[in-house]
């Protein structure tokens, strides 16, 4: 098997490479060119093209997904070296689609202020419930004295 270079990887994620068709089924097939295309993925990633309208971006990635083959389940086979890989292929694409997108709209920031408001919330929740047993509790042994008290004394 020939293994395609980091450079040609690179032209093949760019667009420019002219043999795309054979090298879409190598990357199927082949784990080391595959963890080459990873690394290629990650170092390119800032230099891939900004989204500029998320919206038609979405849209064309459902479009994408809906006219993806479906398996049957009643025929059930045994799951291929092939057939994992495209899923695994699929689902970093799926992924980085995803992270894109949410790095793209902002939507992270948002979900970081948003836990960073919960998780204070619910320090203050605990914080509350805790001092409202403590009180309970001191309440209650409070009540618990003068019956003791009055019991001692009531005894003959
Ligand atoms: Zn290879």
């Amino acid at each position: 098997m020939t293994h395609y270079t980091d450079q040609q990887w690179k032209a093949y994620i760019q667009g420019d490479e002219l043999d795309r068709a054979s090298m879409d089924t190598h990357l199927l097939e082949c784990d080391a060119c595959m963890d080459i295309y990873l690394i290629v993925v990650e170092d390119l990633h800032e230099l891939l093209p900004e989204i500029t309208n998320i919206t038609a971006f979405s849209e064309g990635v459902l479009q994408h997904i809906k006219s993806l083959p479906t398996y049957s389940t009643k025929h059930s086979q045994p799951m291929t070296h092939r057939r994992w890989y495209t899923n695994m292929f699929f689902h970093y694409t799926i992924a980085a689609s995803l992270t894109i997108l949410l790095v793209g709209s902002g939507i992270f920031d948002q979900i970081f202020d948003r836990v960073s408001e919960i998780s204070e919330n619910t320090e203050q929740a605990q914080r509350a419930t805790v001092s409202d047993q403590l009180t309970n509790k001191a309440g209650q042994w409070l009540d618990s004295i003068p019956a003791k008290q009055v019991k001692k004394e009531g005894k003959p």
